[in-house]
């Protein structure tokens, strides 16, 4: 079932999204070479409970996962795609880092990810960090009344085609709102005019996630979470939380 949110549950949506949008930038301006995975869920996990909001990801165990996840944040490393745990691994010049993160404050809930190098950055990671977030500014620019999920969909679809750029088949965005997963799923490819109509007050949960080798295939770690990419090639992710309203789309996860 899909529930459209009213003004002021957005409203209340916007400011656990703005927590989260702290969190990832504390996390980042944390980040460094030398600095560690735990260090950085650290960095996060100060800035929710400073807020007064707690983690949808820490101890979320979906059905796919062998055990409940242990972070605040997910902290994926070059062919990570998404869903890394963050251990002890300390980042290294160079390094592409994708963070996820979400927050659940008076009820309501966001999500978003960033990515960004680390030290001295690949041209390769640069193009396919910006080529990431064309994928979602395409996608956004769909969350109109009147269109529909298909519209989303196909934007981030074809800025992966034209990029070259594989995504991981089985993942995509989805709705969110008290919980962070709900109806309806975003697939990160799709048909224009197709699928769920846009309305004002839908929130979803917009995630292209891309892998530099042009593949779809994924292997997952044996931690049961971390999606890496079969090939090897390096990946991005980014993601915000954003509604549809009367006046176009609202992104409820910015700074
Ligand atoms: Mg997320
Ligand atoms: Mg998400």
């Amino acid at each position: 079932m899909v529930e459209l949110k009213s003004a002021a549950a957005l409203d209340a949506m916007r400011e656990a999204g703005r927590v989260v949008a702290q969190a990832l930038a504390a996390v980042r301006d944390a980040a460094g070479v030398g600095v560690s995975l735990t260090e950085l869920d650290g960095v996060a996990r100060e800035v929710l409970a400073k807020a007064g909001a707690t983690s949808p990801f820490l101890g979320y165990r979906p059905s796919f996962a062998p055990v409940p996840f242990p972070g605040v944040i997910c902290a994926s490393v070059n062919d990570a795609v998404v869903h890394g745990i963050p251990d002890g691994y300390r980042l290294r010049d160079g390094d592409l880092v994708s963070i996820d993160c979400g927050a659940h404050l008076d009820g309501w809930t966001g999500d978003s990810a960033i990515s960004f190098t680390v030290g001295t950055p690949r041209p390769a990671d640069a193009a396919l960090i910006e080529a990431t977030q064309r994928a979602l500014d395409a996608g956004i620019a769909q969350m109109r009344a009147g269109n529909r999920i298909g519209d989303v969909s196909y934007a981030i679809g074809e800025v992966a085609k034209a990029t070259g750029a594989g995504m991981p088949a089985d993942f995509g965005g989805h709705g969110i709102g008290r919980r962070m997963h709900e109806d309806p799923h975003l697939p990160n490819r799709g048909r224009p005019g197709r699928g769920f109509p846009l309305r004002p007050g839908l929130v979803l949960a917009i995630e292209p996630m891309f892998m530099a080798g042009g593949q779809d295939a994924y292997d997952v770690d044996g931690d049961g979470w971390t999606l890496r990419t079969a090939d090897g090639s390096r990946a991005a992710h980014i993601e915000h939380t954003v509604a549809v309203t009367e006046d176009g789309p609202r992104i409820l996860t910015l700074l």
